[in-house]
């Protein structure tokens, strides 16, 4: 593929004059926090640590780190960091952890968002030529909005379908003749299934690349999804609170995601003691913006656990890439004493021939802790005969135990039993949370 940039200049910017902006734009957003924003400026008194602390990029550790607590604490404008009046959008979190979360953007805020959106895009091969289907939801969701506006950006033709209603997402693609998908990997999964039901072969779909992020997804998903649809499927990463979608994309390396280091600071760090760890370590990634305006967070804990990696990419791009984030700390269940992330069951079955749509169900009987999980066969296993299906069972319960340490029980279902998702994918019921 050709060698596309959005901003090369930035993208490509050496790393030293790249630290150099940083940590002028780190002095400068730190003392404008400390100014416009009361909630943080009592962070940073208790912490002991004033603006001119800050001089260089190592001293970030000495400012507190922000948590989702802390915004929840600080609903709705706890944390504005520019006058209401100059606010002109808000989006929400998905709520897919807890109570949601809000986050205000200025126009600039807007237009820094669109940008990292359209520089994923121009990584992802897409061009001005390009039909691009936005199908993340519309709405607080920053999914829609985000890729809408870094479509319009690169100047491609929009179709703004948001989720949901496949039969008309299937139309409008061939009709139109979509090139780029956007939604995230589960539904992408589920329009492959759906345009192969159509009739359609991966060679007679329009579409040649896809843009597919907003929850965890595996590297067999990825080759799943290619093959299905006849794409090369590139990750983005992104949250509400620091902006959205597009803070950290793939390029046509496919092989870990840049993050927009000219905007964010990535540090991760050990979740348990808070200890900046070294890049290479696996921990929890924490985001400082650089240039927001409205929602101006540092040293904000994302949750997402992932590894940061250096080593200059052969795209030419200098930014610093991240590891696919494999769940957040929030997702790992606890199972008998057991760490599991949803990631690693996916990783099982999809790596043994399963579709990737299976429910994990949490329990506690007797006060122990159950594991079920519920995984759709496909057609042509479904037709086995009784003794290969407890085969195929037992096979699948011992190489989860291999990767879990511990037993699952495992339930083949029938095609289509589990339920479909158009956003993000809910797989994980945990009914030890309602007693
Ligand atoms: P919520 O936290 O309610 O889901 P968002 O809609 O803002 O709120 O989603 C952001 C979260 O989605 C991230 O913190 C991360 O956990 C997950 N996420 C986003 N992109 C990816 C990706 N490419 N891979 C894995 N997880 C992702
Ligand atoms: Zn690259």
């Amino acid at each position: 593929m050709k060698k596309r940039y959005f901003l090369p200049d930035v993208e490509c910017i050496d790393r030293e004059e790249l630290a150099r902006m940083q940590t002028e734009k780190l002095k400068k957003q730190v003392r404008h926090v400390y100014e416009a924003v009361p909630f943080y400026r009592r962070k940073m008194d208790d912490a002991g640590v004033v603006p001119d602390d800050i001089r260089t990029l190592g001293d970030i550790v000495k400012l507190p780190f922000l948590s989702k607590a802390d915004l929840r604490d600080a609903y709705p404008f706890g944390l504005l960091g520019a006058p209401l009046a100059d606010c002109v959008r808000i989006q929400s979190t998905s709520g897919t952890t807890g109570k949601r979360v809000v986050a205000f953007y200025t126009q600039k805020d807007i237009d820094l968002w669109e940008e990292c959106c359209a520089r994923a895009l121009t990584a992802a091969g897409v061009s001005r030529e390009d039909v691009i289907q936005v199908s993340y939801g519309y709405g607080l969701f920053t999914g829609g909005a985000g890729l809408h506006g870094g479509a319009h950006k690169v100047g491609a033709l929009t179709l703004p379908m948001s989720s949901g209603n496949t039969e008309r997402q299937i139309n409008f693609m061939m009709d139109l003749g979509a090139t780029v998908l956007c939604c995230t990997p589960s539904y992408a999964a589920y329009l492959g299934e759906a345009l192969r039901e159509h009739g359609y072969e991966p060679e007679d779909i329009p579409l040649k690349a896809g843009i597919f992020g907003a929850e965890p997804w595996s590297e067999t998903m990825r080759r799943e999804i290619e093959q299905a649809l006849g794409i090369k499927a590139y990750d983005i990463y992104g949250l509400t609170e620091i902006s959205g979608p597009g803070v950290a994309f793939e390029c046509a390396e496919q092989n870990g995601m840049h993050l927009c280091c000219d905007h964010f600071l990535a540090e991760v760090i050990d979740p348990d003691s808070g200890r900046v760890l070294p890049p290479g370590e696996r921990g929890e990634l924490v985001l400082t913006c650089l240039d927001k305006e409205a929602f101006p967070l540092l040293r904000y804990r994302t949750r997402d656990i992932t590894v940061l990696d250096p080593s200059p990419c052969p795209c030419g791009r200098t930014h610093l890439r991240m590891r696919r984030p494999m769940g957040r700390t929030d997702d790992m269940l606890i199972i008998r004493g057991v760490n599991v992330f949803p990631s690693q069951i996916e990783t099982v079955l999809l790596e043994m021939g399963y579709p990737p749509h299976y429910r994990i169900v949490v329990d506690r009987v007797n006060h122990t802790d159950t594991l079920d999980v519920d995984v759709e066969m496909t057609a042509g296993m479904f037709s086995d005969r009784i003794k290969d299906l407890t085969e195929r069972e037992a096979a699948l319960t011992r190489a989860l135990r291999d990767m879990l340490g511990i037993t699952a029980k495992v339930h083949l279902v029938a095609p289509k039993s589990v339920e479909r998702s158009e956003g993000k994918a809910v797989r994980v019921i945990d009914r030890r949370k309602l007693v």
